[in-house]
């Protein structure tokens, strides 16, 4: 059966968009973006959710969606939205090293192309009551006592809106500051690179159902099915590896082939996507009337496929608390109460994602993990079975959550 095209319009013109006053404006449409913007909308609050991209888009990613990130959509109601887009159920995780593999059962999670899942997310938001502009870029202008001035770029020109409070998730790297000596972010100068491609066909050892992941001394690189066969590639890699081999393309290709992994043929000719360095933090979460939610408010590596995750609980959560600022008393406690969140919900993920990249580093801990992991897979259950817990125990209003908002 074929699996109809992802597809979702702006339902708002930014000349429209300019001349309404916003409680909240959300600059970023990814998973973050669209799930704060939708739980704002359930609160009948005015919303606009921002992109600067048309959806659907590409984007850098593993696209691995884990048990965490499907108990957020579970719990505010979106339970269904994973299948109505065709995920695919994984099953297993192989890490290759050196010639030797290990595969470890995973018992939740599903892989599914971010131009779907982000597509699905959006009109999820639309169908809450969010207003949604494309093609448009946001940035946070002056910021007065009773108000935030938004720039809105876009091909016909630029607009200000206004807002009481701004939602910025606009991901990895995201300048969002028309001053930019607002911004706070510090790149680990060690941290990797990420890229990506999609391809339309694979070798067929590529099964549905597995991750496979090849680990290297240069960097690391996720293949999986997708829902439609696609496989996808994500890699994070040493910056200085990637000029040395001459390219993405040649250094994925070359830490394939030391792992033992076969070759796309494809390969060489695909379009890769790249970012900056991957392992970033913000400073602060919140600043004067902006609240930073997922990639926006700080990332580590990608190895273990959580960032949707965090996203997801980010942008469900902060909704309540930007509610009260915006509702009950701007000089409210939100600010720092989204700070104090934030850290209970993404700390300790954060902390364990950090030792598995920095393991990583290490070839003989790596080849000595994937020697013991094929003799004795459940080894690895504690940490699967962490990565996938719920993030319920960390919110902080339980009545919300059983609300299924
Ligand atoms: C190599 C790699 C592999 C990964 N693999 C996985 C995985 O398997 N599983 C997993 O869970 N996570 C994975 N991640 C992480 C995951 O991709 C991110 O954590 C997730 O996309 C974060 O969502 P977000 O909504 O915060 O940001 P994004 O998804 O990046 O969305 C941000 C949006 O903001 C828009 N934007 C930015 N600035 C502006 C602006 N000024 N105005 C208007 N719009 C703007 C962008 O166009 C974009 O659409 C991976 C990441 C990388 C790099």
């Amino acid at each position: 059966m074929a699996i109809p095209e992802p597809q979702v319009a702006a339902t708002i013109r930014s000349d429209e968009a300019g001349d309404k006053r916003w409680d909240v404006v959300v600059i970023g449409a990814g998973p973050a973006g669209a799930m704060a913007a939708r739980q704002l909308a359930l609160e009948d609050a005015r919303v606009l959710l921002v992109d600067r991209a048309s959806f659907p888009r590409s984007k850098v990613c593993g696209c691995c969606v884990n048990g965490a990130a499907i108990g957020v959509l579970a719990q505010v109601g979106l339970g269904d939205l994973l299948q109505r887009c065709h995920a695919r159920k994984v099953e297993a995780f192989q890490l290759a090293s050196s010639g030797r593999f290990a595969t470890v059962p995973l018992s939740e999670g599903v892989s599914l192309s971010r131009e779907r899942l982000d597509t699905a997310l959006i009109q999820a938001a639309i169908e809450a009551g969010a207003e949604f502009l494309d093609r448009a870029l946001a940035l946070i202008g002056e910021r007065t006592s009773d108000a935030c001035e938004i720039l809105l770029k876009t091909e016909s020109g630029e607009r200000s809106a206004s807002a009481m409070a701004v939602v910025v998730a606009g991901g990895l790297g995201c300048r969002v500051f028309a001053e930019s000596e607002s911004d706070d972010r510090k790149a680990s100068p060690s941290s990797r690179v990420g890229a990506g491609t999609i391809l339309d066909s694979a070798p067929a050892e590529y099964t549905a159902g597995t991750i496979y992941m090849a680990c290297h001394p240069q960097g690391y690189v996720g293949l999986v099915r997708l829902e439609d066969n696609r496989l996808d590639v994500a890699a994070a890699l040493n910056a200085n590896a990637i000029k040395e081999s001459g390219g993405v393309a040649e250094l994925v290709g070359r830490i394939l082939t030391d792992s033992k992994l076969p070759i796309p043929e494809l390969l060489d000719g695909a379009e890769w996507h790249g970012t900056g360095r991957l392992t970033q933090r913000r400073e602060h979460v919140v600043s004067e009337r902006c609240f930073f939610i997922g990639d926006a408010a700080g990332y580590v590596e990608p190895f273990t496929g959580e960032g949707i995750a965090w996203a997801l609980a980010s942008g469900r959560v902060v909704a309540p608390i930007v509610l009260d600022f915006v509702r009950n008393d701007p000089n409210s406690n939100a600010m720092h109460a989204w700070t104090s969140t934030h850290q209970k919900l993404i700390a300790n993920r954060a902390r364990l994602c950090r030792c598995v990249s920095r393991l990583l580093r290490y070839p003989t801990l790596v080849n000595i993990a994937v020697r013991l992991l094929a003799l004795a897979p459940l080894l690895a259950r504690p940490v699967v079975r962490s990565l996938n817990a719920s993030f319920e125990a960390k919110m902080p209003n339980k009545e919300t959550a059983t609300k299924h908002r």
